[in-house]
């Protein structure tokens, strides 16, 4: 889609840092750090969010985040993470293609997200 960062991203357009990819995902490095590790997961067909996707399309996408989560706490050494997906202005959707927020946690964090 037009003017979407993410698609752009997707398309090489914009660079990334990327974590991981795959024919349905592309997981990225958040330009916000909010912890170290912070990564967004986000299906390489465009969506504005979760509710714009069937069931089926959103079970693919959710499918991915479980194995990740696992190598990214693992490679870190973190001691948690916190999943986040944000759906619609109110809600803190700032970016309006559907990604899901993947947050490291530290024992050494202040916290706050
Ligand atoms: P939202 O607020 O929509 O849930 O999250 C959007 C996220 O996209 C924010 O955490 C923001 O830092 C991130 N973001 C916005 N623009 C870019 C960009 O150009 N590159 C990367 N890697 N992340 C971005
Ligand atoms: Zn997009």
């Amino acid at each position: 889609m037009d003017n979407c960062i993410f698609c752009k991203i997707i398309a090489g357009e914009i660079p990334s840092t990327k974590i991981y990819e795959d024919d349905d995902v592309l997981a990225f490095l958040d330009i916000t750090q909010t912890t170290k590790g912070h990564t967004l997961v986000v299906p390489k067909k465009h969506y504005h969010n979760i509710l714009a996707m069937t069931p089926g399309e959103s079970a693919i996408l959710f499918s991915k985040v479980p194995a990740l989560a696992n190598k990214i706490v693992q490679n870190l050494n973190a001691t948690g993470m916190n999943i986040l997906q944000n759906n619609e202005e109110i809600a803190g959707q700032s970016v309006f293609h559907t990604h899901i927020h993947l947050i490291p946690r530290y024992t050494e964090d202040d916290g706050f997200i």
